[in-house]
C-alpha cells in the first residue's frame, strides 16, 4: 500500500514541551494519546486503575481511519499481521440468509481508503498499543479518586493514597469517567435496553463449510456479528445484541448461559444457527451510552474517548473515535500555546464527526444495505486541517452533512 510521507511539522509549535501532561486511563484512547504525545516530545504520565491488563475474550473491528493513526506510531503493520485482515464485511438477513450488502476489503479497497481493515483480539491490540511507549509510562494500580487545583497546576489524588501533579489532565477513563465527573458532575450512564452476549470458541467446533471472515446478521429487534480475530482463523468471536428490560449485573460482564444465547437466535437462518450452537463460554455485557454532551473540557482538564462520547457498539466505531481523538488532540496540544485553545480546537473538529457516529450507532443502520462509507473510512485525522475554534462554524448547529468531512 502506498505510504504518504509524514505530514510536515506544523509551522507554529508552541506548547512548551516541559508541560506535564497526565492521562487517566490506559484504554485505547489513553494508550494512543500517550504514544503520540511522547513522539511529539512531551512528558506524559499515564495512570491506569487496573493492576495489569486482563486478557478478556473479546474482539474489536478497526478500520482504515484507525489504521492511518497507528501508522504514525509505526505499529500499523504489526497490528495487521497480529489481527486478521478480513476479506469482506458481509450483511445478511436473519431469515432468508440473503446478502444485503458486501463491502470487499481487497487491496483495491485498502488503497482507496489508504489503510487496513483489521479485526483483532482486544488483548492483542492493547499489547501492540503499548509498544511505542517509553518504559515505565503506565502507572498501574492508580485509580483516580479526585482532582484539585494547586496553584497553576492540578493535583491528582489516587485511591491507593498516591498523589501527582500535572499542568494538563486528560480523562481517557471510559464511560464511567472520574475526570468527567469533575467537569460535569456525576451522572450514571444510560442503559440502552440491549445486552451483548459474547463467546469465543474454536472454529473447528462449527460443523459444515468454513464461515466468512466477518458477517453481521440483521434481525428485526436483534443482531449478531461473527468474525475471526487472527489470520489463523482458529477461533471465532460471536457478539450479539438483544433486547433486555434492565441490567442488574453491575459495571462489568457476567457469565452467561449457552442455552439462552442459542435460544435468542433460534429463529435465525441455519447458517448462523450452526455457529451459535457451537458456542462455549458465554459472557453477557451491558450496553450503555450517554446522551450527547458537547462540554469536553474545563480549563486545563479535558476528556476523550468514551469519557466524553460513549457510543453504542452498533457501528463498531467507539474505539475508532477514541483513537481518532488521540491524533487530533495530540496535534492540538503540540500546536497551540494553551490547553484551553488546544481543547477548543480539538472539540470543534471532533464533535460533528462523533455526533454523526453516535446518531448512526443509535439508528443501527451502518452497512445494513448499500452505504456511503468514504467519509468514515477515508478520514485521516493526522492531516485534517486544525482550524482554530474561534474560526469554526457554531457547533450546536452542525448537522449531518457538515459532520461528514470530505475524504482526506
Ligand atoms: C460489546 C462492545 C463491542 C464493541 N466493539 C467495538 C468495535 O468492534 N470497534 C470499535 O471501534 N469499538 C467497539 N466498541 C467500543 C469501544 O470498546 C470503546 O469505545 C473504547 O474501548 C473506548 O476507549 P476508551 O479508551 O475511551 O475507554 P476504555 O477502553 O473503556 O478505557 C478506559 C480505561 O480507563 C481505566 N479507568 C477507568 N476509570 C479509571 C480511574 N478512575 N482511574 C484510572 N483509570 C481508570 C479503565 O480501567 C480502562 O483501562 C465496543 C464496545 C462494546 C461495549
Amino acid at each position: 500500500m502506498p505510504r504518504p510521507a509524514p505530514s510536515p511539522a506544523p509551522p507554529e509549535v508552541r506548547m512548551e514541551r516541559q508541560t506535564r501532561i497526565a492521562i487517566v486511563g490506559a484504554g485505547l484512547a489513553g494508550l494512543t494519546l500517550a504514544g503520540l504525545l511522547q513522539r511529539a516530545g512531551f512528558t506524559v504520565a499515564l495512570y491506569e486503575q487496573a493492576a495489569a491488563f486482563a486478557r478478556i475474550g473479546a474482539g474489536i473491528i478497526l478500520s482504515p481511519n484507525v489504521s492511518k493513526v497507528l501508522r504514525r506510531l509505526d505499529i500499523e503493520d504489526e497490528l495487521a499481521t497480529t489481527g486478521i485482515r478480513p476479506d469482506a464485511f458481509v450483511s445478511r438477513a436473519w431469515d432468508t440468509g440473503r446478502t444485503l450488502y458486501e463491502l470487499r476489503f481487497d487491496p483495491a479497497a485498502e488503497a482507496h481508503f489508504d489503510g487496513y481493515f483489521i479485526n483483532i483480539h482486544r488483548a492483542d491490540l492493547h499489547d501492540v498499543l503499548q509498544k511505542p511507549l517509553a518504559p515505565g509510562t503506565i502507572q498501574f494500580g492508580h485509580q483516580l479518586a479526585g482532582l484539585e487545583p494547586r496553584g497553576e497546576a492540578i493535583r491528582l489524588r489516587f485511591a491507593n493514597g498516591a498523589t501527582a501533579e500535572a499542568d494538563i489532565v486528560i480523562g481517557a477513563d471510559g464511560i464511567r469517567s472520574r475526570v468527567r465527573d469533575a467537569i460535569l458532575g456525576k451522572e450514571e450512564p444510560r442503559f440502552t435496553g440491549r445486552i451483548a452476549p459474547r463467546a469465543v470458541f474454536p472454529t473447528e467446533r462449527i460443523p459444515g463449510p468454513m464461515i466468512r471472515d466477518c458477517t453481521k446478521w440483521w434481525g428485526p429487534d436483534r443482531h449478531v456479528l461473527t468474525y475471526f480475530m487472527t489470520p489463523r482463523r482458529d477461533e471465532v468471536y460471536v457478539m450479539g445484541a438483544v433486547p433486555a428490560e434492565r441490567w442488574d449485573g453491575g459495571d462489568s460482564f457476567v457469565p452467561g448461559s449457552r442455552e439462552d444465547f442459542i435460544e435468542a437466535f433460534a429463529h435465525f437462518h441455519a447458517d448462523l444457527r450452526r455457529v451459535m450452537e457451537a458456542a462455549t463460554d458465554v459472557t453477557v455485557w451491558p450496553i450503555h451510552d450517554r446522551p450527547r454532551n458537547d462540554r469536553w473540557s474545563e480549563g486545563a482538564i479535558g476528556l476523550m474517548g468514551d469519557a466524553c462520547h460513549a457510543v453504542r457498539p452498533f457501528m463498531a466505531a467507539g474505539g475508532a473515535m477514541a483513537i481518532e481523538d488521540a491524533m487530533i488532540l495530540s496535534r492540538c496540544l503540540a500546536r497551540f500555546e494553551t490547553a484551553e485553545e488546544a481543547f477548543a480546537t480539538y472539540a470543534a473538529l471532533r464533535i460533528p464527526r462523533v455526533a454523526e457516529v453516535q446518531r448512526i450507532s443509535i439508528e443501527n443502520s451502518w452497512m445494513h444495505g448499500p452505504t456511503e462509507v468514504d467519509w468514515f473510512f477515508g478520514y485521516d485525522p493526522s492531516i485534517v486541517e486544525l482550524i482554530p475554534a474561534a474560526a469554526s462554524a457554531p457547533l450546536k448547529t452542525a448537522g449531518a452533512a457538515s459532520a461528514r468531512p470530505a475524504t482526506a
